[in-house]
């Protein structure tokens, strides 16, 4: 089955109207690439701004959500608000949630439940820190990470699994492709004896970590790779090189 390519840009805590102005510019003068879907996450205060100004092929989503509707939970926004403002994506599971917050597996696969039920896509974020790859717990570190959205029986057609090594978030050392599609192999293994091989062939794992408009191309060509989350340079024009690296 062919996977529809997705590129996801993860703005992270960066921008003001005006960054976003630009970004946006950039975005609506690209060319309408029907065979890539393109999400775009800028941080909550300007997620209704960039939703009301981005063309129609360009889908806005939250970098983040808490596990309920509503309730005393002051600083959280919940998957209804986001579904409130027209949005369908939420990224969960980041590496900067897991590692400078604190979230557990436990939270981030509560938290995937409830954006699913609500209606909310998820972009699930997994990859393994420099000392566990080092200490040849790579895979262990991504399966149970994946395993602990497995066990809660989750529907698959509204997730995407971004594998991003953190080694490789932000620090300009991408995982060479051979690296990157060695873990996405094992993944669609693991969706494939743990899930089913439908899932395993449907469900798209996308690679992040230091993804520039030089080295999309190289990574997008391997079988497994179905798409970037691109933090840094997702906020430049570049971005726009990336969302057609496989072109
Ligand atoms: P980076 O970030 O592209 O700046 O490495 C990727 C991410 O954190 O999603």
């Amino acid at each position: 089955m062919t996977r529809k390519f997705f590129v996801g840009g993860n703005w992270k805590m960066n921008g003001d109207f005006a960054s976003v102005d630009g970004i946006v510019a950039f975005l609506n003068q690209s060319a309408d690439n029907g065979s890539v879907d393109v999400v775009v996450a800028p941080p909550a205060p300007y997620l209704a701004y960039a939703k009301a100004n981005l063309k129609a092929g360009v889908l806005v989503a939250a970098q983040n959500c808490y596990k309920v509707a509503k309730g005393a939970f002051t600083g959280e926004i919940s998957p209804a608000m986001i579904k409130d403002l027209g949005l369908e994506w939420v990224i969960l599971g980041h590496s900067e949630r897991r590692h400078v917050f604190g979230e557990s597996d436990a939270l981030i696969a509560e938290k995937t439940v409830h954006a699913l039920e609500s209606g909310i896509k998820v972009i699930f974020c997994i990859g393994e820190k420099l000392e566990e790859r080092e200490a040849g717990h790579t895979k262990d570190v991504n399966f149970r990470q994946l395993q602990a959205i497995v066990d809660k029986g989750v529907s698959w057609e509204n997730i995407v699994i971004a594998y991003e090594p953190v080694w490789a978030i932000g620090t300009g050392k991408t995982a060479s492709p051979e690296q990157a599609q060695e873990v996405h192999e094992w993944i669609r293994q693991f969706l494939k004896e743990k899930v089913s091989p439908a899932v395993a062939d449907a469900t798209r794992i996308i690679y992040g970590g230091s993804v520039t408009a030089d080295n999309a191309a190289e990574l997008g060509k391997k079988p497994d790779i179905d798409g970037f989350l691109v933090g840094g340079a997702s906020l430049k024009p570049d971005f726009v090189k990336i969302i057609n690296a496989r072109s």
